[in-house]
Formats: C-alpha cells, sequence, structure tokens
C-alpha cells in the first residue's frame, strides 16, 4: 500500500499495550490481584473476572435480579461484544444514537430510546477518554435506569480525581491484549454502592465455575503474548492477517471485530493473577509515559484544517492506549487509511462499523436509524500511541494526513 511503506520489518499494535517483562512471570508469588487492583484506582473494592464481557454479565444479572426490567440502552457505535452480553443475560438490546461528532450518547436521543422497561444504560468510555455522564446519569435517573459504565479501553482513567465507573452505578474494565495491563483475557468490575457490590459478589459465586483446562490454556496464551507482543513479532501475528484481511476488503476481520456469541464464564487462576500484579506495580509509569507521548503529538494533529482530534475536557484525566480523530469526510479517512491501515505503523479503525451494519448482529436488534454512530464510524480513525511508535514513524502518519487533507 502507498509508497510509504516503511521499508523495516517491525509492527507497530494498533493501541499501547503494557509490553510484559519476563520478570513478570518470575517474581516472588504476588496474591490478591482484585484488591491491589482496587488500591490502584482508589476504590473500595473491585471483583476480577475472565473478561470485559464476563464483568458485564456478572452486572447485567445481578441488575436484572434488582428488577423486573428486560431493556438494556447500548450506544449505537461500541464493541460487539457488549451486545453479546446483553443477549446473553436473556435481556433486550435498543441503540442509542451518539452525539454529533462525539463519543456520548445523544441526549434527545437516549430520551426516546428510555421507557420504564430500561434496566440499564451502558456509555462507553473509548480510547480512553472520559465520556460526559452527567446528562445521561439525569435521564438514567428520570427512567429509573441504572448506569453502567463501560470502561474496558479506560483502566485509571479519572474524573474529578475520582476513578471512572462510579459516577453512576457500576462500571467494568477490560485486560485484554492490548489494553494497557493485560491478562490475555480478563476484567475488572466495581459498582458505587456496598449493598450491590454485595449482591455482585454474590451473583459471581453463583454463575461463574472454575473451569481449569479454559485457565490452562488462558495461562498458555498469556506466555505467547508476552513472547509475541513486540514489533518484529507483531509483524506476523497481527500484520499478516490484517493484510490479507485488508486485501479481501474484510474491514470485519481488519478491526479484530470477529467474536464467538459464546461467552467463556470462568475463574482467574492464582498465576495469572499473580503476573497481573507484577504489571500493576510498572502502569503508573507506563500511563505517564503514554501521556507524554500523546500529549506531544495531539498538537501536532490539532493543526490539521477540519480534524477534530480527542482530548481530556477539564476535569478529566484519561488515559492514552491511542488517538482518536475524526477526518471532516469519509472519503479522507478512507483515503488517509488506504495509505495508513496495512503499513505496519499502526493505524487502525476503532470498531468497523455502527452496530447497526454488521450483519452477524441483526437477528439481535431491531433496525435502528443511528446517523450520528454511523458518521462516527465513517469519518473517525485511531493511531497507535504505542511507545513502538516513535517520532519518525508518526511524522510519516502526520504527513500522509497533510497529502489527503490537501488534495
Ligand atoms: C474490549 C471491549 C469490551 C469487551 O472487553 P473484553 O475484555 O474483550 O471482553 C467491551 N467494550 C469495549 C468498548 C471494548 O473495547
Amino acid at each position: 500500500m502507498g509508497d510509504d511503506m516503511p521499508d523495516d520489518v517491525l509492527e507497530i499494535p494498533p493501541t499501547g499495550g503494557m509490553p510484559m517483562h519476563l520478570r513478570d512471570f518470575f517474581t516472588p508469588w504476588r496474591n490478591q490481584f482484585a484488591k491491589r487492583a482496587a488500591a490502584h484506582l482508589d476504590v473500595p473494592a473491585a471483583g476480577l473476572e475472565c473478561s470485559g464481557t464476563a464483568c458485564l454479565v456478572v452486572i447485567l444479572t445481578t441488575l436484572c435480579q434488582m428488577s423486573g426490567r428486560r431493556t438494556v440502552v447500548v450506544p449505537a457505535y461500541t464493541c460487539p461484544l457488549v451486545v453479546f452480553a446483553v443477549v446473553h443475560c436473556g435481556l433486550r438490546v435498543r441503540l442509542c444514537d451518539l452525539a454529533v461528532n462525539g463519543i456520548g450518547l445523544d441526549p434527545a436521543a437516549l430520551r426516546a430510546t428510555c421507557d420504564e422497561d430500561t434496566l440499564a444504560i451502558i456509555p462507553t468510555h473509548l480510547a480512553g477518554r472520559v465520556a460526559p455522564l452527567d446528562t445521561v446519569i439525569a435521564i438514567a435517573r428520570e427512567f429509573g435506569a441504572f448506569v453502567v459504565e463501560d470502561a474496558a479501553q479506560s483502566f485509571a482513567a479519572r474524573q474529578n480525581n475520582m476513578s471512572i465507573g462510579l459516577m453512576g452505578d457500576a462500571g467494568f474494565f477490560s485486560f485484554a491484549a492490548g489494553k494497557g495491563l493485560s491478562l490475555y483475557e480478563g476484567g475488572l468490575w466495581i459498582a458505587r454502592d456496598p449493598a450491590m457490590r454485595d449482591a455482585m459478589m454474590q451473583t459471581r459465586a453463583r454463575i461463574v465455575p472454575q473451569r481449569p483446562h479454559v485457565e490452562a490454556l488462558r495461562c498458555l496464551q498469556l506466555a505467547a503474548y508476552a513472547a509475541l507482543y513486540r514489533p518484529r513479532p507483531l509483524r506476523w501475528v497481527y500484520g499478516v492477517p490484517l493484510r490479507l484481511a485488508l486485501r479481501r476488503n474484510d474491514v470485519v476481520s481488519a478491526t479484530g471485530d470477529i467474536f464467538s456469541t459464546r461467552i467463556s464464564m470462568h475463574r482467574v487462576g492464582a498465576w495469572r493473577r499473580s503476573i497481573g500484579c507484577n504489571e500493576l506495580g510498572r502502569l503508573s509509569a507506563f500511563h505517564g509515559a503514554l501521556k507524554a507521548q500523546a500529549e506531544r503529538r495531539i498538537p501536532l494533529l490539532a493543526r490539521l484544517e477540519g480534524v477534530k482530534i480527542f482530548s481530556d475536557a477539564p476535569g478529566t484525566q484519561g488515559v492514552w492506549p491511542m488517538l482518536l480523530l475524526l477526518m471532516p469526510t469519509h472519503a479522507q479517512r478512507d483515503a488517509a487509511m488506504d495509505c495508513l491501515w496495512g503499513s505496519g505503523l499502526g493505524v487502525s479503525r476503532m470498531f468497523a462499523h455502527a452496530l447497526p451494519d454488521y450483519a452477524y448482529l441483526r437477528s439481535f436488534m431491531e433496525p435502528t436509524d443511528t446517523p450520528n454512530a454511523r458518521d462516527f464510524a465513517m469519518r473517525s480513525m485511531v493511531i497507535s500511541n504505542s511507545m513502538w511508535l516513535d517520532d519518525v514513524r508518526f511524522s510519516k502518519i502526520l504527513k500522509t494526513l497533510e497529502d489527503v487533507l490537501s488534495r
């Protein structure tokens, strides 16, 4: 693709996941990962599950018991796994459009979507950014619905010096591959009300089994991830399949949006929990480095004519796995992606489509017209904030964007 194909054999991952160290695996045994992660966030308690999706299942199952309501409102642009989690719990999905040019829910659309059957609303803190929640929470209260914050991409993001995930009723984070701290697969949930927290602990005791075979597989996968999540091997395990998918025009595979509808539920074993504790010890320094890099690069992107780059609103301190931007037009976004997506520079799309446009999701929801989410899907792109994306490579991206915008 393009003439600017870097003449090396490195592949920058599409997000700034924290590289693992050999000593993460060989330091003294530590336990109580969930407790340490809660302390890291400065929240009273947290629950560890085998994925962010599994966290959402635990949360929704608990809320469902507290209320007879059956409908869950999901942003029309988010991870398809959120839909699977809702369906897994036997609940109905209803989509809500995004605000124009934003990651937050559109208040008018949200009000029109909620009714007396709305169990919960699930706003997303996309790409490490803190989504605006005040209006969402006010509308939820109006309808007697819960707010569950999807903070899968935003572990350790804060608002008013408090962890996100507790502005509403509950929230969850993901420790999947590439999402900051990783257990290969894992997730953490938190809840504001102590009684709800207890109920969630009881839910997990009831519905989450030990599955030693699955856990053994995850241990192997984590070890493989530790070895392969670096620029040379990523060329083979990420870059080659990506370029094959792009050659087939298979956008859903290229963004990694292929998921199984069967949600695996099992307990995370002691070895992975211990490794997670070791990773936690390095996380603040790692987040600091990503933040410094993002702060140097945002002004360079902000100079591009007509491009919107998402940064922190006053009072919020997000995290920086990637830089999220909106191009002026769909054609310009696609022109930029034609040059950059397969180039090994860590440029990607967040998700392939708005949720109504995934063929595999159609049977799970009513057809819904969500023009702003579709527009966001068509104009947005993400630039990795991996520390491996050095200034020379970043300037190639910048130059490509300048060229595309001046055509
Ligand atoms: C990754 C992700 C999830 C699901 O988390 P898993 O740990 O992969 O199950 C949910 N929502 C968003 C926005 C995500 O990015």
